[in-house]
């Protein structure tokens, strides 16, 4: 996808359309700033500009989160307390203001139905005691009272019957607002811009249209902000859904497309006896299968664009070692990149185990690398002679060029910005692409960061790992925790206990890595060995501190989240994550993934005192399963699709009305609905066709505007 914002930029650039097909009745333009508007002058302009709305466009884009639906009018009598409905109702008398103190006036007056009779009160609003006349009817929106006898109502909202429906009657929409800006007055400039400009064009096609029941966009568009029902509001809303994923897809599908036309030398020697036989292990079969979908696409003649998934532990380093392996044996260069230094330090100490006695030689380059080091291998990556590359961002800097690279590899890629991948396969002319992932990327995320690439499945462990059984303790367990640790140290293994925090925090009572691993170490564990590792450290440091754990050199690991990626030590048998609740589920299963790697029956145990009901459950569900998948939704529908990875590196657009974790439906019927299309049609200059290029090309505009 970040590729596809690139070559979607060169590719389409200029094309987009100056035709306009439709005609222009409207006396503004969507590009025209709010300001045209009457009422919004240079203040609300500001507190607009917090929305990000800038023109009508923005403005006519900024959908309700929500609607009240103020069409049916109940009889006073059957109004519930606090339960907010319209009711048509006559002022019984004449209001009456009463001068409280200063700035506090109450207007007190009386209304009636046929049911029944209600007192009203108003606070300090001129408005209603001036407005509202004896003898004449209104109809109100509000709450009724329960705390005084009879009904009361406070500061109901009121229109006369013969006004235009603005408050009462009808389904009103509940803008996203921002400090100064009232739902009434984004409602008013809304409307105004409706009403002077036609709103975003058409892109979906008639035929889409109809086969799965979706609303035109011209009354999509005004039926989201006034729609005539609740059911019409939830129709347009799924309309605008659909169009955001089918543009998605689109240009997914666009750029699949276009990356198919690419040409590039075929891998003709997959001769892979000899790396077989270098292998310690024979491949599982989810990690065969993976490595023929590799084999497939090397030697296809088009440039490979593989996603491999799976769950923490699945193996799918040796998938990518065969994929260098294969790219080395057909005279190109190879590079694996990490999200850190340990874990690039990680796969080039056991990869050049594999390789060396194999003929290939291997190179690490990472940032903490002294300039002089740096430079020696990026002088025989240049010359060629290295053939196979380990590495962490270091390998994109300018300084770092290859003589012949053919194959990119990225591992944990979600970790990695969008643009640093892009920037590492420019590297090479088209090389082959495959990124590598831990499973628990729900569907819906999955589908929109990976529909551009293919993808293999590798859905078993090695042969031998148990599950790692889980258990949620509080602090009157410490006791046994500590002995649990010495067991599992008095056996031959070791133990990680990850904090939330490096240093001591300002949070009460949130461990911290640096002092609770002192305290293990002088008064829990004076005769054990604790090491620590976070952060914080220098990157030689971490390595250090890393290599010797995995060396045995240490019993317990006290850590922070940095050993959360790929990490592996077979002989860690128990990881004791403290204030757990701290985490979210995906890292805590990222976490839990470190151990359980060797043959030993592991175990993970989380701490917390977290009282929070929610967060107990959702622990105890994590508890009880180990299916990265379920995990993972669970996460999303707490987190939302922005925070999924912790930070905004997904580079996913920003979806204005779809809810990533729970529009799945609606998202496959438009990706089905896209490919057809495209397949048929392609992006042809039909008025559709050019609006949709438009929009693609937009879309992937702030998609790019979110990455890093
Ligand atoms: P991940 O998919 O999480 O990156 P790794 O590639 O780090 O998993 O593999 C986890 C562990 O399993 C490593 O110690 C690796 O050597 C070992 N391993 C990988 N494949 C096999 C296999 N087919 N049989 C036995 N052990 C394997
Ligand atoms: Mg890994």
């Amino acid at each position: 996808m970040w590729l596809f914002v690139l070559q979607f930029k060169k590719q389409f650039a200029g094309t987009a359309c100056t035709i306009r097909t439709q005609e222009v009745i409207s006396t503004a333009k969507l590009t025209d700033p709010i300001t045209i508007l009457k009422g919004v002058g240079p203040t609300k302009a500001k507190q607009f500009a917090n929305l990000n709305i800038f023109t009508l466009q923005d403005l006519i884009c900024h959908f309700p989160r929500g609607y009240e639906d103020r069409t049916k009018l109940v009889p006073i009598e059957k109004l519930e307390v606090d339960v907010p409905a319209c009711f048509k109702a006559m002022v019984m008398n004449t209001p009456r203001t009463t001068h409280i103190r200063k700035g506090l006036d109450l207007t007190k007056v009386q209304v009636a139905d046929h049911t029944a009779r209600l007192n009203l009160t108003f606070f300090n609003n001129k408005y209603a005691a001036e407005q509202l006349q004896y003898g004449r009817e209104y109809i109100f929106y509000g709450a009724v009272s329960g705390d005084f006898i009879g009904y009361n109502m406070t500061n109901p909202v009121f229109e006369a019957l013969d006004s235009q429906p603005i408050t009462t009657r009808r389904v009103l929409p509940i803008y996203p607002l921002t400090a100064g800006l009232t739902n009434a007055a984004v409602l008013k400039a809304v409307r105004q811009a409706l009403a002077i400009c036609d709103v975003p064009r058409e892109i979906l096609p008639e035929s889409v249209r109809q086969q799965y029941g979706i609303l035109p966009a011209e009354r999509a568009y005004y039926a989201i902000h006034e729609p005539g029902s609740m059911a019409e509001a939830e129709l347009a809303k799924k309309r605008l859904i659909f169009e955001e994923f089918f543009v998605f897809s689109a240009g997914l599908a666009l750029m699949r497309a276009s990356r198919t036309q690419k040409k590039t030398e075929s891998y003709v020697n997959l001769d892979m006896t000899p790396f077989y036989a270098a292998l310690p292990f024979t491949l599982t079969a989810g990690q065969q299968r993976a490595v023929q979908d590799v084999l497939q696409d090397l030697s296809s003649g088009a440039p490979m664009n593989r996603l491999v998934q799976g769950d923490v532990g699945s193996g799918k380093t040796m998938v990518a070692a065969a994929a260098a392996y294969c790219a080395v044996q057909n005279g190109h260069q190879a590079a694996l990149m990490a999200p850190t230094e340990i874990l690039a330090e990680q796969h080039y100490q056991s990869l050049s185990k594999l390789f060396a006695p194999l003929g290939i030689s291997m190179a690490l380059l990472t940032g903490s690398m002294t300039p002089k080091q740096k430079q020696l291998v990026r002088q025989d990556l240049a010359e060629g002679k290295v053939q196979f590359a380990v590495g962490t961002h270091a390998l994109l800097s300018e300084a770092t060029r290859f003589q012949n690279l053919g194959l990119v590899v990225t591992d944990e890629q979600h970790r990695f910005g969008v643009a640093q991948r892009s920037r590492l396969s420019a590297k090479g002319t088209d090389p082959h692409l495959m990124v590598m992932s831990a499973t628990p990327i729900p569907r819906t995320l999955a589908l929109l960061m990976y529909g551009d690439l293919e993808v293999s499945v590798i859905r078993e462990l090695p042969p031998g790992r148990e599950p790692v059984d889980t258990f949620l303790v509080d602090e009157s367990y410490r006791a046994r925790i500590n002995a649990f640790i010495r067991k599992q140290v008095a056996e031959g293994h070791q133990c990680f206990v990850v904090c939330p925090a490096v240093e001591e925090s300002e949070e009460l009572g949130i461990k911290s890595a640096t002092v609770w691993a002192e305290t293990l170490q002088k008064t829990v564990f004076p005769d054990l060995r604790v090491a620590l590792l976070h952060g914080q450290m220098r990157g030689a440091e971490k390595e250090a501190a890393m290599a010797s754990f995995a060396r045995s050199e240490a019993d317990v690991m006290v850590a922070t989240t940095v050993i959360e990626v790929g990490v592996d030590v077979p002989n860690a048998t128990l990881m004791v994550i403290e204030d757990a609740d701290r985490f979210g589920l995906s890292q805590l299963h990222q976490l839990r993934g470190r151990v359980g790697r060797g043959c030993s029956k592991s175990y993970c145990i989380l701490t917390s005192h977290s009282k929070n009901q929610e967060t107990r459950l959702r622990m105890k569900a994590f508890c009880s399963t180990t299916d990265g998948f379920k995990i993972a939704e669970e996460d999303l529908k707490m987190r939302g699709p922005g925070d999924f990875f912790g930070s905004r590196q997904s580079g996913l657009p920003v979806f204005r009305v779809a809810n990533l974790s729970m529009d799945l439906q609606t998202l496959q019927e438009a990706q089905a609905a896209s490919a057809a299309w495209i397949d048929a049609e392609g992006t042809a200059d039909t008025p559709e066709g050019i609006a949709l290029r438009d929009r693609i090309g937009e879309l992937f505009t702030r998609a790019e505007g979110t990455m890093n």
